[in-house]
């Protein structure tokens, strides 16, 4: 190995944890406790968890703590953290860490749109941006991927189902590809009587089968708008057109995705639903070390089933290859008007259906713009997220 790739893996093993206090952020705090040896952890953020991060702080020795969320700054200044870490307020301190030539990889494991411009630097400064944070992919999918490529930085999806398709496409080259299967648990409502869905509760909502999540991809596996926006985030990371990606349920959630190939032949990558496997394997690759997930116990009967999607059950998911086809200003409209329709059905103020319908209705009415700025990406998530705050059955 030369001088130079050594200084560029040391470089990359220095990870910066964006959303250290959500599921994929302790997720990826484990794997690197785990890896040992050389990984380190060089920066971390929480947003509104600032009790948690004194103990991560300690436990990783790290040099850099963020608190994005304005109104903890107070909180956070009363924190006693060792005289070797610099705390940093606001989003300001995530975009500096972003762009610290130290840090070599980045996580992105913010939840929404707030994960976007730290990704955007990320990209820009020829980092490992390891993406768990699709919505960056979803409402800026085309400059993203575009800043990656103008920067030599790499793009690691963590998401499990593109993680299984990174995986699999290693098998044959681009133009043997012929199609993409992304599977889809399904969620808690799979099996319900379609009538029933407008009477669905916050708590049915959040009863996932399969996942442990955070609570908004939680509410979006329900309606399968995390399908649509996979969709979308397929799209940009493998550089397909939508009508060369499916959809399948399958509620055991083991075959993260598949790829199947011009001969025919079917690859697929398989293991227990535990996020920490993706989440190592975007640090890691091109390697891959042990890892403590479970493994698939083939001495028992395995049962893998697969179903096709009902679109009236869930019409979330047409918005994703809509979407995924027209580019430009839809991607943003859909993530602001989707989250900001969570946002409200988890305050008990719209239906469980609602959260659809109004994200459909926003979209539609949505001034498109072809081959937006990031200025006009911002504008229009905030004209969406205006429109859902007044919106009503
Ligand atoms: P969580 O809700 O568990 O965690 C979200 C993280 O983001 C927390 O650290 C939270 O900080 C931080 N955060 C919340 N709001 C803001 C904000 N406005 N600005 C900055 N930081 C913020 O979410 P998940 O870990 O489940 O999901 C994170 C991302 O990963 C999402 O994009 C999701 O779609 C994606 N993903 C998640 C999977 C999973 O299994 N969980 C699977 C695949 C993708 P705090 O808690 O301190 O307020
Ligand atoms: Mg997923």
């Amino acid at each position: 190995m030369s001088q130079a790739e050594r200084s560029e893996n040391s470089s990359k093993s220095n990870v910066a944890v964006f959303g250290a206090s959500g599921s994929i952020g302790s997720g990826t705090l484990d794997v690197i406790r785990q890896l040992g040896g050389s990984w380190r952890v060089s920066a971390l953020s929480v947003h509104s968890q600032v009790d948690l991060l004194t103990s991560m702080v300690e436990q990783f020795s790290c040099p850099l703590a963020i608190v994005t969320d304005s109104e903890q700054a107070e909180k956070a200044r009363q924190l006693r953290l060792p005289s070797t870490t610099r705390l940093l307020l606001g989003y300001d301190g995530l975009l500096e860490a972003a762009a610290d030539p130290e840090i070599g990889t980045v996580v992105a494991a913010m939840v929404g749109a707030a994960g976007l411009e730290s990704s955007l630097v990320a990209a820009q400064s020829g980092k490992r941006l390891a993406l768990a944070n699709k919505e960056s992919l979803v409402i800026a999918g085309d400059l993203l991927t575009q800043t990656i490529n103008d920067s030599g930085g790499e793009l690691i999806p963590i998401d499990s189902e593109h993680s299984a398709i990174f995986q699999a496409l290693q098998s044959g080259g681009p133009s043997e590809v012929q199609r993409i299967i992304l599977t889809a648990s399904g969620g808690p409502f799979r099996t319900w009587d379609k009538q029933r869905l407008a009477s669905a509760t916050i708590e049915d909502a959040l009863a996932h089968p399969t996942w442990q999540m955070g609570r908004k991809i939680t509410i979006d596996s329900a309606t399968m708008m995390n399908k649509a926006l996979e969709v979308i985030e397929a799209r940009w990371l493998f550089d397909l057109p939508p009508e060369k990606i499916e959809v399948v349920i399958h509620p055991q959630s083991i075959i993260h995705s598949m790829v199947e190939f011009v001969d025919g032949s079917v690859v697929a990558q398989l293991s227990p639903p535990d996020m920490r496997l993706p989440i190592q394997y975007a640090l890691t690759y091109p390697e891959r070390l042990p890892c403590p997930c479970p493994k698939i116990d083939w001495t028992q009967s395995v049962n893998l089933q697969w179903q096709s999607v009902d679109l009236e059950r869930y019409p979330a998911l047409q918005l994703g290859w809509e979407v995924a086809g027209r580019g430009g200003t839809s991607g943003a409209v859909l993530n602001a008007a989707n989250e900001a329709a969570v946002e409200r059905f988890l305050l008990g103020q719209i239906r469980f259906t609602d959260i659809v319908t109004a994200t459909q209705q926003v979209l539609k009415q949505h001034e498109f713009s072809s081959n937006p700025t990031l200025e006009e990406l911002m504008r229009q998530d905030r004209w969406a997220r205006m429109e859902i705050s007044r919106w009503t059955a």
